[in-house]
């Protein structure tokens, strides 16, 4: 929906149900997902992301690890739909990002749903997140990469599984499919960065660089290609992302 019809739309909701903070469910003002006490948990947060190796990907980082009040506002987006937290997610990411991370003329890309989760929740929390850095950062969104549906998801697999990702589980899909939508990547873009809610091994971030690499091609026309995820699950539970 449209912000200021998101906006207005809130509003009249607000004069029969009161809006509720997406974390602690006390009453808020309309347009705040969070309470005035969870916006300070959010705020609390020091500067500086955590920076993860990935081969594939020029540079990657996770905005935080996967804890306390960063979980909840994970679990509040995906699982309950409290999709308003992905404007909230991109300003905490934004201050702890490294200042040069998102180049202008980057182009953000967030990494597909399965097939099966997006029907079942009717959006892609990546795309919410990245789509908010991007509006957030002035840089060109794409939603071009899709998911192979045959494979499980991600969060039903074991860590040895989830580890052997095929390099084909994900694919560009082509600008002709929708050609009303302007697609930032039918051009050749010099910067990419693929954005994910949750990572725990990578692989769904070089994953999804390699779709992306090919469609250019890997030599002749080089691209660099970065990973943003807003949280890194790596020590704690496995049970999200990829
Ligand atoms: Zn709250």
């Amino acid at each position: 929906m449209h912000d200021a019809a998101y906006s207005r739309a809130s509003r009249f909701a607000a004069l029969f149900i009161p809006p509720r903070c997406s974390l602690c469910l006390a009453t808020t003002e309309p347009d705040q997902p969070l309470c005035t006490q969870c916006q300070q948990r959010a705020r609390l947060t020091p500067p500086g992301a955590i920076q993860l190796n990935h081969s594939g990907l020029d540079a990657a980082f996770a905005a935080f690890d996967y804890a306390g009040t960063v979980s909840e506002m994970v679990k509040a987006l995906k699982y309950r739909g409290a999709v308003a937290l992905a404007g909230v997610m991109s300003e905490m990411a934004s201050r702890r990002l490294p200042s040069d991370f998102l180049a202008p003329g980057a182009v953000l890309v967030p990494a597909p749903s399965h097939p099966a989760s997006h029907r079942a929740r009717g959006f892609n929390p990546a795309a919410l997140f990245a789509k908010a850095l991007a509006n957030r950062h002035g840089l060109a969104f794409a939603d071009q990469l899709a998911r192979d549906g045959s494979r499980p998801p991600q969060a039903k697999l074991s860590r040895a599984e989830r580890l052997t990702m095929p390099d084909d589980a994900v694919r560009m899909r082509y600008a002709r499919l929708r050609p009303w939508r302007r697609n930032p990547l039918a051009e050749f873009p010099p910067n990419v960065v693929v954005c994910d809610d949750v990572t725990t091994t990578g692989v769904t971030l070089e994953v999804c660089a390699f779709a992306i690499r090919e469609r250019y091609g890997l030599e002749d026309r080089p691209v660099q290609i970065k990973g943003l995820a807003f949280a890194s699950a790596r020590q704690t539970s496995p049970s999200h992302g990829g």
